[in-house]
């Protein structure tokens, strides 16, 4: 089962920032407002992801570590939809096949934390207020040749405060902080508005030189921005797109982007954007790879269409 593990690590973690990706991802699931991230050498020697979550019962503890143990499927109807769930439970273990792991954990029923140690599987009281604290050490310590192919702390780090970024984008009410060998690197304060969120981690400075966009088609609703055409200013690096809230790579849409700026701009520009797209569940499938950057949309042209419209009515207003 260890071997399973590693093997399957191979699908999620990659580096670093594939770490900060799914224990970020499970504060959020566990309701968390805050979340802290601390890292050391780039996250390679160090990263403690802690938040003021539901916390883990202490007794549920082992099986967070175990594959395929997930929470997150409590009844049968759940289970039916598990095509819409997908790849659950893989993250934790895997990890832990690749790091030395600890989970520190309280809910509020809980007189004190209770801390499980990864290898071991030794648990121990500890102290911390309700919510869970995960800390990896020394990822990919025993496959050599996967860490070799880790870039330097600073490059690493600037992937992990990307994953961060991701996140937040789309969690405005949730509070972020990034920490680099104790010093803070950033930090974002949870706010009701997705627009402040969007100026607190992109820049007012890509946010002022964008265009507010808005389209609703059908099963379909996108918002968000797109880097306006005469301002050098809109990053091109800034390309994010989230589907029901979720930050996806998509090349269908990438090209729908790169479309509408080519109409309107008759190329030259590189796109920037922030797109959030809200479409039924039924119609999108997010089971593509267990980390579910990538989706299948059932209807591709209509999605394609739509962001496409979206960005070109964002640019040339009067046009489409
Ligand atoms: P998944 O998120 O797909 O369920 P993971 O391997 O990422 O799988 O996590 C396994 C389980 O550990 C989760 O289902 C959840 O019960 C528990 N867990 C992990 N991290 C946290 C956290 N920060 N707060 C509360 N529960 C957590
Ligand atoms: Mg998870």
């Amino acid at each position: 089962d260890e071997l399973v593990s590693q093997i399957a690590a191979g699908e999620v973690v990659e580096r670093p920032a594939s770490v900060v990706r799914e224990l970020v991802d499970n504060a959020l699931d566990a309701g968390a407002r805050q979340v802290t991230v601390k890292l050391e050498a780039g996250g390679v020697r160090r990263i403690v992801v802690e938040d003021d979550g539901a916390g883990i019962p202490a007794a549920d503890l082992p099986l967070a570590l175990k594959r395929h143990a997930t929470s997150k499927i409590g009844n049968l109807s759940e289970l039916e939809n598990v095509a819409t769930m997908g790849f659950r439970g893989e993250a934790l273990a895997a990890i832990a096949s690749v790091s030395e792991l600890s989970i520190a954990s309280r809910t509020d029923s809980d007189a004190h934390a209770t801390r499980l140690e990864g290898r071991s599987g030794e648990l121990n009281p500890s102290a911390r207020a309700v919510g869970t604290t995960v800390e990896v050490r020394e990822l990919f310590f025993a496959t050599p040749a996967r860490r070799k192919f880790l870039k330097t702390d600073a490059t690493e780090l600037a992937h992990c405060i990307e994953a961060v970024r991701r996140h937040a984008l789309a969690r405005p009410q949730v509070g972020f902080a990034v920490w680099h060998e104790g010093r803070l690197v950033e930090q974002w304060r949870a706010t009701a508005s997705i627009e402040q969120r969007a100026r607190d981690v992109l820049g007012a400075d890509f946010v002022d030189a964008s265009r507010a966009l808005t389209l609703q088609a059908g099963p379909l609703s996108i918002s968000g921005r797109a880097g306006s055409p005469d301002s050098a200013r809109a990053r091109s690096d800034h390309q994010y797109v989230y589907v029901n809230g979720r930050f996806v790579r998509d090349k269908l849409i990438a090209h729908a982007a790169r479309s509408a700026y080519e109409d309107v701009l008759h190329g030259g520009r590189q796109p920037a954007y922030l797109l959030h797209i809200e479409i039924a569940p039924e119609r999108v499938d997010v089971n593509v790879h267990p980390t579910k950057i990538e989706v299948r949309f059932r209807d591709g042209r209509e999605v394609h269409q739509a962001v496409r419209r979206a960005i070109e009515t964002a640019l040339a207003p009067g046009r489409a």
